[in-house]
């Protein structure tokens, strides 16, 4: 049992790890250090803070109760002492001292029995020129944060670039566009939004609503050299020079892990933090956590680097824990993620198809579009969800959906989450037991429908149509291969009828058991309805007569719309 901790960082993971610990151990003595004066807060709130969603920056720093998280509510309120404005320089595992450099330029050691490492990350730096001309940021803290709102509410900025579209990105984008009303481009390197985390289509769907609130995208898109004297003017890219008087740099992190590698502390090859399911590293009286460590990913079981403020508060908490002398266990994670993108929301857990496939599974991914609450409610929208599983073992990999004003997307995810992490399978989904009412459900929610379809595409009862796919028969629709089989109500499809009378057909679904022989039988029937509910009915309608070369949109019209495809 530790009678004397010291921790270094004090944001997410160091705060929560000290007071755990304080609140096991009110006898012990525990010191949080940190190189900034501003200690304790909310980091993820800082794109809603530049939004001015959050007005004040020392509100990402207080309480619920409205108290400031500074040094001295962590003595007074806590019995932790915070020594902030100081910087940890170096770790002396052998005589159990770690030496310490005040802003003054006053130095010493301190001495613990037991030390934590929460030093958080460091944002990765591109190789170019430019990155250290004024006005290009970083959004890695609160000082960013703060440095960023300054110039905006000065009035100073008018056209900004942000590099990289992960989640901070996407964040930054619209917290500049949308209540500043600033001209903002992102530029991405890969040819999606949000790579990696979700499918090509859920990424247009985000990217397509950002744009219609007017942010520009520049995605498969090399940034070359920042441009300017003092300031920053432009942005070069391998296609264009965009001019700019802002610029924020998202290109992701890496793990801030210097104090560690010279103490000897095992590190991974990308330079994280190598610790045990106690969180403990290579020294067992050196624990570690949050942004600076690997942790299990539970679905493919290896070590993955997961840095968000939900994972750093629970690991800080079995930090605290055991560091009070108990025996508490970070299992690992799936990556539970959600981004607001303007009025809705982008959310997933597990792997992606991309992911899933490069890690080896035989991955299949699902698609479902439905309503948010039951049809007959008159608040609705139609949502996406999309299952990630393996096609042999039928383990459910990954989850990711779009739509929904918060709590309709996150909620789903949610509770498949559990689930992608106890390795259940396609058919649990189908099975999950879903609250319902109908103002915030469907009885056969959309989970368990998104399970169910999953469940009929692995037995060979549906047969469906991605996106992309549908845009390339689309294109190469006058080769005459392809018929499109409209199975939405006649007033709907009347005028795709007659703009494309050779390819496009309008049989209402409640029509054609009677009017199958209209069909042709010599070409790949493309089924369509608004939502997929009518098309894959329709689809096994027409097996039933032996039409079999058949497949159907698999989130219908309307996900083609949401994605910005135009037919
Ligand atoms: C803009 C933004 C939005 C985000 N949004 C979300 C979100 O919506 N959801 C989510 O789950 N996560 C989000 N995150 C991620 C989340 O904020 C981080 O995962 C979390 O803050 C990590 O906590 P940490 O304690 O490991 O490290 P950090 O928060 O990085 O804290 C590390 C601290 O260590 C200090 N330090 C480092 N080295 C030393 C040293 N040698 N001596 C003294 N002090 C030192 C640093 O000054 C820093 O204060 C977001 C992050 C950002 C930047």
């Amino acid at each position: 049992m530790a009678e004397n901790v010291v921790i270094v960082g004090a944001v997410a993971l160091g705060a929560k790890a000290a007071c755990r610990f304080k609140r096991l151990r009110q006898d012990a003595n525990v010191t949080i250090i940190d190189k900034d004066e501003l200690i304790s807060y909310g980091g993820c709130g800082i794109p809603f803070y530049v939004a001015g969603d959050v007005s004040d920056e020392t509100e990402l720093r207080s309480t619920s109760f409205h108290m400031v998280r500074d040094e001295k509510f962590f003595l007074n309120d806590k019995g932790v002492i915070a020594m902030t404005g100081t910087e940890v320089t170096k770790i002396d595992r052998s005589n159990k001292t770690v030496h310490i450099k005040k802003k003054s330029g006053e130095e010493s050691d301190i001495s613990y029995d037991k030390l934590v490492l929460a030093t958080g990350s460091v944002p990765r730096k591109l190789d170019m020129p430019g990155t250290s001309l004024k006005n290009v940021f970083n959004v890695s803290n609160l000082r960013d944060a703060i440095a960023i709102k300054k110039k905006i509410t000065r009035g100073e900025v008018e056209k900004a670039v942000i590099i990289g579209a992960g989640f901070i990105g996407l964040e930054m984008a619209q917290a500049l566009a949308d209540m500043w009303e600033i001209e903002t481009t992102v530029i991405e390197y890969f040819d999606q939004v949000m790579p990696g985390f979700v499918s090509r289509s859920i990424s247009l769907m985000a990217q397509r609503c950002m744009e219609r609130n007017g942010i520009t995208f520049h995605l498969e898109e090399i940034v070359q050299a920042l441009e300017g004297d003092e300031y920053v003017t432009a942005v070069k890219t391998n296609k264009r020079t965009l001019p700019a008087d802002m610029v924020i740099m998202s290109v992701g992190i890496v793990p801030n892990t210097i104090l560690a590698k010279e103490a000897g502390i095992e590190t991974g090859p990308g330079g994280h933090i190598i610790v045990n399911d106690r969180m403990q590293t290579s020294d067992p009286d050196i624990y570690s956590g949050g942004d600076c460590v690997l942790i299990k990913n539970l679905v493919t079981g290896k070590p993955a680097y997961i840095p968000l403020g939900s994972m750093a508060n629970r690991q800080g908490r079995v930090i605290g824990t055991n560091l009070a002398g108990g025996d508490a266990r970070f299992k690992g994670g799936v990556g539970s993620f959600v981004v607001k993108i303007f009025e809705k929301s982008l959310a997933g857990a597990g792997l992606s198809i991309d992911i899933a496939r490069r890690e080896g599974f035989d991955a299949v991914s699902i698609q479902v579009a439905q309503f948010d609450r039951a049809h007959f409610y008159p608040e609705k929208e139609i949502i996406y969800l999309e299952l990630v599983a393996d096609r042999k073992t039928r383990t459910v990999l990954g989850i990711q959906g779009w739509g929904g004003e918060g709590s309709e997307m996150v909620g789903r995810i949610n509770a498949v989450a559990p689930l992608i992490m106890n390795k259940a399978k396609v058919e649990d989904v189908g099975n999950l037991e879903i609250a319902y009412s109908p103002p915030f459900a469907s009885a056969m929610d959309i989970v368990n429908a998104l399970g169910n379809t999953t469940e009929n595409f692995l037995d060979g009862m549906y047969k469906p149509m991605e996106m992309e796919e549908f845009v390339e028969c689309w294109k190469s629709r006058d080769n005459g291969d392809c018929f499109f089989l409209d199975c939405r109500a006649r007033a709907d499809a009347i005028p795709f009828e007659e703009k494309f009378p050779e390819i496009w057909k309008s049989i209402p679904h409640d029509e054609l058991e009677k009017r199958f022989n209209e069909v042709p039988r010599d070409k790949k029937i493309i089924l369509l309805c608004n939502t997929g509910i009518r098309s894959y009915e329709a689809q096994i309608n027409l097996a039933a007569h032996g039409i079999d070369d058949t497949v159907s949109v698999g989130s219908g019209i309307s996900g083609l719309k949401d994605c910005g495809i135009e037919f």
